[in-house]
């Protein structure tokens, strides 16, 4: 049994939480000190518990069903009864816990969960300790008017100590409201500062025709790759490290704050010339470019920077806050570690690209792909071999949309998979009904071109086997096409997804060759059966009548290593002639066909056309 008796020396305590855990914890811990505690469960338990003894420190959590935190604070502060008893807000850490309405509603301190018991008795001492120099204060204050005569020195003293106990008081208000406003880690104004100090700035160039302010949204480039591969405490120093180096770039004309994570923001105010925001910008990419010597690591970070101009049309500063990001997405679009400004036409591009997206989601649900093929020619025969398949999306208001403009995006959200695998599908079905089709009597291939991000889903492999069970085709007469990037990684997991694929008899062929960076000796340790030479280099062939560019060098490479050439993009007969007369052995491209439905496919391939 828990008895709640009330001992009048001790000081008491209401715990206010609707988790019955926490209550728990916490009244142990606080009756341990000796403190008198009574719990509550809600806003009703609270107001009875104080009607029958009005506690000397109220403990309140913020999340609450019916009356939260805010609400329940307001009221006591409200009532003549209980408006003088110091309240401590509790919040989860992962609570959107606002301290600075915690403090308007009321509140002189907060405690976050999981508690650090040690701080939460520090917190409630000082509390407990301002709240009986208070009291006293009253106290003396109704007896002083009695005697007033004889106790003025006493008054006095009294008086020195409510001075002092007061400017404490507020010296801990200050401070928990600078904690408020800051960044823990940098020490840095934080986004909540930052977003008032650019609202200040916006509401200047309103009234002020000559005032000029630009923001900075700086964003550190594969920031998370430092995190993950040297933890988060070299993480948090190079951020702490980078903060400073921003301090000294941005003096002295900006507010630099952490925004959160590894992103800054820098408000540039009183500027001259609005190209000084550039300079800055500059100035910071430079900086950063010298190595970070850290405590036990050197580190190398860039950072892609979004510039937005102050304006007075911006109705709120977060819009201005989002031209910027939307700026600082572009220029890490473009390649990163480089400053890109804003222009109102990103604006338009993004909503473009977020109806995009949201397209795409419905497209996957309602299946709006389609699969075109694009025949592939043996250059020895010169009959057909196979095709590609490529995606094509039937959007329901746009028409046909190229893979160029979606895949990237299905990439970015992560439609891919599905998308992929659903291609993959309908290519096998194909491949499986030509190949039993009367009128078809040589063996055709199908190539399906995997995205890179395929190789982190965790069931690809087992994805594969189904399709190709379900479709019942022979695993031997499909081909998949990888990028370098792939390759790239040189991960054990790639690799070993790879060799379940070449177990199982699927040609791999590496595609768009020549435009990544893998080197040579990448390509010799990777199970591959082909090269496709990107369209650019048969382009160029053209160009080059005398030495035909590159494309002689990749055919001898793919053949140096036991694998086939096939050249992409083929569109004219004198290319065919050249690609002939190097000994490609395959091509594909407009000069034989466009990428075409499977009706039209078929016709192809049984009118067997010869090239
Ligand atoms: P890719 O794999 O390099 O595919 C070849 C692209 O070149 C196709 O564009 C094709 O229409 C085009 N092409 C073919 N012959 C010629 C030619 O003679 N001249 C020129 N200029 N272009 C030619 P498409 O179909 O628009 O596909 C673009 C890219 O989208 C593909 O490039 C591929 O990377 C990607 N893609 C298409 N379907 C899929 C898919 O199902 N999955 C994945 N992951 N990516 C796909
Ligand atoms: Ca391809
Ligand atoms: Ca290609």
């Amino acid at each position: 049994m828990n008895h709640e008796r009330l001992d009048l020396d001790k000081k008491d305590i209401l715990l206010i939480d609707d988790m019955a855990d926490n209550l728990r914890i916490l009244s142990s811990l606080l009756t341990k000190e000796g403190y008198n505690v009574r719990k509550a469960l809600n806003w009703q338990m609270a107001l009875t518990a104080c009607q029958t003894v009005l506690p000397d420190l109220i403990l309140l959590d913020i999340m609450m069903p019916e009356i939260d935190g805010y609400e329940a604070c307001q009221r006591f502060k409200a009532s003549e009864l209980t408006a003088n008893i110091p309240v401590i807000f509790i919040s989860a850490l992962d609570d959107t816990f606002d301290k600075v309405k915690a403090f308007r509603v009321g509140g002189v301190d907060y405690i976050t969960k999981p508690f650090e018991l040690a701080e939460v008795l520090v917190r409630v001492q000082s509390q407990l300790k301002l709240r009986s120099a208070q009291l006293e204060i009253l106290k003396l204050n109704t007896e002083l008017e009695q005697r007033v005569k004889q106790r003025t020195s006493e008054l006095e003293k009294a008086l020195q100590k409510l001075q002092g106990e007061i400017t404490s008081r507020q010296q801990l208000q200050s401070k928990l409201l600078d904690i408020a406003l800051h960044d823990s880690l940098t020490g840095l104004p934080n986004r909540v500062l930052f977003i008032r100090r650019l609202e200040k700035a916006l509401n200047r160039a309103k009234q002020d025709a000559n005032y000029q302010f630009a923001l900075l949204y700086l964003d550190c480039d594969r920031f998370k790759v430092v995190n993950d591969s040297l933890g988060h405490l070299v993480g948090d120093e190079l951020l702490i490290a980078i903060a400073h180096r921003l301090k000294t770039s941005v003096v002295p004309v900006g507010t630099l704050a952490r925004l959160g994570g590894d992103e800054f923001g820098i408000l540039l105010e009183n500027l001259t010339d609005i190209s000084i925001a550039i300079q800055v910008a500059e100035r910071i990419l430079q900086q950063l470019s010298l190595a970070f010597k850290l405590s036990r690591y050197e580190v190398f970070m860039s950072a892609s920077i979004g510039i937005a101009w102050g304006n007075k049309e911006y109705d709120r500063p977060e819009y201005l806050l989002r031209d910027a990001d939307t700026a600082m997405y572009r220029a890490k679009a473009l390649g990163r570690v480089r400053y890109h400004i804003f222009d109102p036409a990103m604006y338009q591009e993004a909503i473009q690209l977020l109806e995009l997206e949201n397209d795409l989601r419905r497209a996957v649900a309602r299946r709006e792909f389609l699969v075109y093929y694009q025949p592939i020619i043996s250059l020895s025969t010169g009959r057909i071999t196979g095709f590609e398949a490529l995606a094509r999306w039937q959007h329901p208001s746009r028409g046909l949309i190229s893979p160029i403009e979606f895949i990237p995006v299905a990439e970015e959200t992560g439609l891919i998979g599905a998308i992929n695998l659903w291609v993959l599908q309908s290519a096998c079905h194909q491949l499986h009904l030509w190949q039993n089709h009367p009128a078809i009597s040589e063996i055709i291939t199908i190539s399906v071109n995997l995205s890179a991000r395929l190789f982190s889903l965790p069931n690809l492999i087992a994805k594969i086997d189904e399709i190709i069970n379900e479709t019942n085709v022979n695993p031997a007469n499909l081909e998949l096409e990888i990028t370098e990037s792939v390759i790239m990684e040189n991960s054990q997991a790639v690799k070993a997804i790879l060799q379940q694929l070449q177990e199982r008899k699927i040609k791999l062929i590496m595609d768009d060759f020549g435009t990544g960076y893998s080197s040579l000796s990448y390509l010799h340790s990777f199970p591959l059966n082909a090269l496709k030479i990107d369209k650019s280099f048969v382009k160029r062939m053209l160009e080059n009548q005398e030495d035909m560019g590159l494309v002689p060098a990749m055919i001898s490479i793919a053949e140096s290593m036991g694998m086939r050439a096939i050249a992409e993009g083929v569109e004219t007969r004198e290319q065919l002639a050249q690609l002939r007369s190097l000994n490609c052995d395959f091509a594909q491209g407009y000069l034989f066909s466009q990428p075409i439905e499977q009706q039209l496919a078929l016709n192809l391939l049984t009118r067997a056309p010869q090239w």
